[in-house]
């Protein structure tokens, strides 16, 4: 017998409108907007043909998409896999030279754009020469929706997708990195598969569960967890547009919306916690609520505790799919810190800077190997080595150890960032843009703990003789040019920074009191 080359992934939204057409697929908080499956099978298919003949999009297209959270992003993804075009969420938090840079590098063929983000959107086009764009507005009067009207007037034939081979590429998610520049992590239908599998095994996804999406869906986190999960199984996607805590309380304790499944970030987690009423708030109806990002302190996960909610730690990463550790909730005080352990498809290491396995208890860099695991950045081929070792693991950069138990707990990164209010922050992207100030001689940035974010940036600076520099300036110049999460939230000048002999700033000694 022959063996198939590949394993087809078939259309998930079709596949639930022929089994539960009437099952509850997504609900539009902003627009009070519900479609059963079999509602969103049929917009998916407009979308697809609104993308196809009316805007030219065909195979491995990039269909960019900046705009804040709505179920109309999930149709566009879904619609690109009926095309096999590439889905390209944006991160609009990031400043407009970052997201000119990142649509030089994908190249999208059209951008889709939220109204309330007109302005960005009308200057990234004519920046980086993008030759389509096209506004959403939510459901409301917008090019999206006066498209889907004309395909549906048309009377086309739908839109058959063939099954994609595990290897397509389905997604392309920018991450910041260690050299400074966004890059866009290839995420492919076997890391999105396999990731499902994993979500609804270690969190009790079933048809009937109400993921609340509240995590913006640019990233990893609103995509895939659980969001893409949630599509998988055929439960329901309940998307809200922005966070605000006691909005977010509010919903949480809905008995009529039912949510059962939500993830967060530690910051989100944090300020829910302060709101008045919280002690109250009945969640008894919650069956988990995922952690991750970042390790969650104990007393968050005893405030939480006291409400009868095990706060479920997790660990990953875009490149990840993300899912990569994950803690059970009966454990989340016992092992508090750690991550937990990994799915069962996912393999990992610690290693040392020989890429030798350090003795359990030891501290290393982690290592993953699985079917979540990217192929690589998109146009990054020739520098696949800096990434994965020689026999194909993926490089974390975050330092690891494993208590006795085989537990994993991640204590430290290798590759030089901090996170924000769960954003990461690669320092060097922050010093590349002082740098361009002209009175700055040398410059290094660290995240300094902060109660709110978690972590915020301070900038080191040193000036060049007689350069006439403050604080302010500093601030307003990164303002301009990054994400406000980048922007150093402190600048301290010093006459000199600490180096080594080779002459690389030692950021360890720098001042973080
Ligand atoms: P996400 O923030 O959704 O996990 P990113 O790709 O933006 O995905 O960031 C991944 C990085 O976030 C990891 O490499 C790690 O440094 C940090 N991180 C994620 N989960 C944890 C965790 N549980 N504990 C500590 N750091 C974490």
């Amino acid at each position: 017998m022959s063996t198939p080359d590949y394993i087809p992934v078939n259309d998930w939204i079709a596949h639930h409108a022929r089994f539960s057409p009437g099952g509850a697929a997504m609900h539009d908080l902003a627009s009070n907007r519900h479609f059963t499956y079999a509602e969103m099978h049929e917009r998916v298919d407009l979308a697809a043909k609104y993308l196809r003949d009316g805007l030219g999009i065909g195979e491995e297209d990039r269909v960019a998409v900046l705009c804040h959270n709505d179920t109309d992003m999930f149709e566009i993804q879904f619609a690109c896999r009926r095309l096999g075009a590439i889905f390209l969420p944006l991160n609009w938090r990031l400043a407009v030279p970052e997201l000119e840079y990142i649509c030089k590098d994908a190249a999208p063929k059209v951008l889709m754009y939220g109204t309330e983000l007109t302005e960005e959107a009308v200057e990234i086009q004519r920046l980086s020469e993008v030759p389509a764009i096209a506004s959403l507005n939510n459901g409301g009067d917008s090019d999206y929706e006066a498209g889907l009207a004309a395909a549906a007037g048309a009377g086309v034939a739908p839109v058959v997708a063939p099954p994609r081979q595990l290897t397509d590429i389905w997604t392309l998610m920018y991450t910041s990195g260690t050299t400074g520049r966004p890059k866009g992590a290839k995420i492919t239908y076997q890391m999105a598969v396999f990731n499902s599998i994993q979500c609804v095994m270690t969190t009790q996804i079933t048809c009937n569960s109400n993921n609340l999406v509240f995590l913006p869906i640019f990233h990893t986190g609103g995509l895939n967890v659980y969001g893409n999960p949630m599509f998988h199984t055929g439960g329901c996607n309940i998307v809200l547009r922005t966070f605000e805590p006691d909005y977010f309380l509010a919903l949480l304790s809905d008995k009529k919306l039912n949510i059962t499944h939500a993830l967060g970030v530690p910051t989100n987690y944090l300020m829910m916690a302060q709101v008045p009423g919280f002690a109250d708030a009945d969640l008894s109806h919650i069956v988990c609520l995922g952690v991750g990002g970042a390790a969650a302190p104990l007393s968050l996960i005893e405030d939480f505790g006291e409400k009868g909610i095990n706060l479920q730690q997790g660990w990953g990463m875009t490149e990840t799919g993300p899912l990569g550790l994950m803690l059970s909730g009966d454990q989340a005080i016992s092992r508090v810190g750690s991550s937990g352990l990994p799915p069962l498809y996912v393999k990992l290491r610690i290693v040392d800077e020989d890429e030798n396995d350090v003795v359990q208890g030891e501290t290393g860099e982690m290592l993953i190997k699985g079917p979540v695991v990217t192929p690589g950045y998109w146009n990054r081929e020739a520098e696949h080595d800096d990434f994965f070792t020689a026999d194909g693991w993926f490089r974390t950069g975050d330092a690891a150890r494993q208590d006795e138990d085989g537990y994993y707990y991640i204590v430290d990164r290798t590759k030089d960032m901090f996170i924000s209010g769960g954003e990461n922050v690669y320092p060097v992207e922050v010093e590349n843009v002082i740098f361009q100030l002209d009175g700055v001689l040398e410059n290094a940035v660290i995240g300094i703990p902060d109660e709110k974010w978690g972590e915020v940036g301070r900038a080191c600076v040193v000036l060049k003789p007689g350069a006439n520099l403050d604080e302010a300036a500093v601030i307003e110049h990164c303002d301009t040019q990054l994400a406000r999460f980048k922007v150093p939230k402190q600048v301290r000048f010093m006459d000199e920074l600490p180096h080594n002999a080779t002459g690389k700033v030692l950021k360890h000694e720098l001042p973080r009191d």
